[in-house]
């Protein structure tokens, strides 16, 4: 039996998640790049507190960076 069970493709894509889950987004009603990931699947905007329902590691709103 082999000791790592998970190759480098493996890693590389939970960079990629992580990368995507740090992201900040836009929000719709105050336009502030304020939407921070609250938890899977579940966004959130610091500044007005509007809850968004979406992805789970990125959302289909525009990322601002
Ligand atoms: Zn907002």
């Amino acid at each position: 039996m082999r000791v790592t069970r998970y190759g480098v493709g493996v890693r590389k894509r939970i960079d990629e998640i992580h990368k995507l889950r740090s992201q900040k987004y836009l929000c719709p009603r105050c336009k502030k790049p304020a939407i921070k990931r609250l938890y899977s699947g579940v966004w959130k905007c610091k500044r007005c507190g509007l809850e968004i329902a979406d992805n789970a590691y990125s959302m289909s709103i525009k990322a601002i960076n």
